[in-house]
């Protein structure tokens, strides 16, 4: 089981400015190289630093490069650069930046949204991005919001009012977006529609999107499991909704986040997912995923495919492993 540290009240405080600068934040944050330890420094930090190398092998090399670290996390801004909009499977279109990404599922009744983005990058970002995919707004039925932060529902609105989407959150995470603080900045949240509960299939057309309940990053965070199509084969991916880029912020929350991870690890290797996407690709290999599958040939492995079967396992380990380590850290710092 995971034993945590008690955070130090000076670490919190110290944290308070990262708190500013998450994806919830729509303001740059500036990069700061992660601070490398060395090895003679046996600590908790290392100790969970081993840990997820081993549980990593060589596939989740950029989690632990990304994650694993005892100074800050790059997380990612509003403005990161565009990736290119790409079909990544016959039925899904990935939409977005490198840091925050709108996924696209494509059914027999129209189109399904796996979050909406940034209030004021749908016309400049997710829209676009569609029309060159060949895909019309006005075919958006859905738009799940796997989590009730400014960067994943904040286009939502739009969607909703422009094209008739209906928005699907928890009702714990409906409550977070309707508690937004607008005042400051926060963009409105969509009005209330459908309620997504724990393994009760989200259907639309001929597809079927799972979503389980992941609290921790925030009260009602969730992740999602769906096929995806790649010509006659089908394979199963899961988006872990509530992936928290900076644990230790998560303060009270952090067991519950940790029990989250264990939790749809088990899940999801109990469905079979053989496909892992984020809707924060920035330690997933996305990028480089992206770019084999523009070379890949017929026959080629569909670059998006997990090396084995176990390992959503040992990415969600991966996860948590590097998370314990930067609460060790910022308990060791603080
Ligand atoms: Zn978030």
């Amino acid at each position: 089981m995971i034993v945590m540290k008690s955070l130090a009240l000076a670490t919190i405080a110290s944290l308070t400015v990262l708190t500013t600068t998450t994806a919830l934040s729509q303001e740059p944050v500036p990069y700061v190289p992660p601070t490398r330890v060395t090895t003679s420094q046996a600590d908790a930090f290392d100790e969970h630093l081993q840990a997820a190398r081993e549980s990593a092998g060589t596939e989740w090399l950029g989690v632990v490069d990304h994650m694993c670290t005892r100074g800050p996390v790059v997380t990612g801004s509003a403005d990161d650069p565009l990736i290119e909009p790409t079909r990544i499977f016959d039925n899904v279109y990935v939409i977005g930046r490198t840091s925050t990404v709108v996924y696209v599922i494509e059914t027999s009744g129209g189109l399904m949204l796996i979050d909406a983005g940034y209030s004021d990058q749908v016309d400049s970002v997710l829209l676009p991005g569609m029309a060159q995919l060949g895909l019309d707004p006005q075919d958006i039925r859905y738009v799940v919001v796997l989590h009730g932060h400014a960067d994943h529902y904040g286009g939502s609105p739009h969607l909703q009012q422009r094209f008739g989407a209906r928005v699907v959150a928890s009702e714990a995470d409906w409550e977070v977006m309707e508690a937004m603080d607008t005042a400051s900045g926060r963009p409105a949240p969509p009005v209330r529609d459908m309620v997504a509960t724990e393994g009760e299939p989200i259907r639309l057309g001929d597809a079927v999107v799972t979503p389980f309940l992941v609290p921790g990053h925030t009260p009602g965070a969730i992740s999602v499991v769906f096929p995806v199509q790649d010509g006659e084969n089908t394979h199963t991916a899961a988006v872990f909704g509530g992936t928290a880029l900076i644990a230790p912020m998560l303060g009270d929350a952090l067991p519950q986040y940790f029990e989250s991870i264990d939790r749809f690890a088990d899940i999801a290797t109990n469905m079979g997912v053989d496909v892992v996407l984020q809707n924060h690709p920035l330690f997933d290999g996305m990028h480089g995923k992206l770019e084999r599958l523009k070379l890949r040939g017929s026959g080629d492995p569909h670059p998006f495919l997990l090396a084995a079967p176990d390992s959503y396992r040992r990415f969600m380990e991966t996860l948590s492993q590097c998370s314990q380590a930067q609460v060790a850290a910022a308990g060791n710092d603080g």
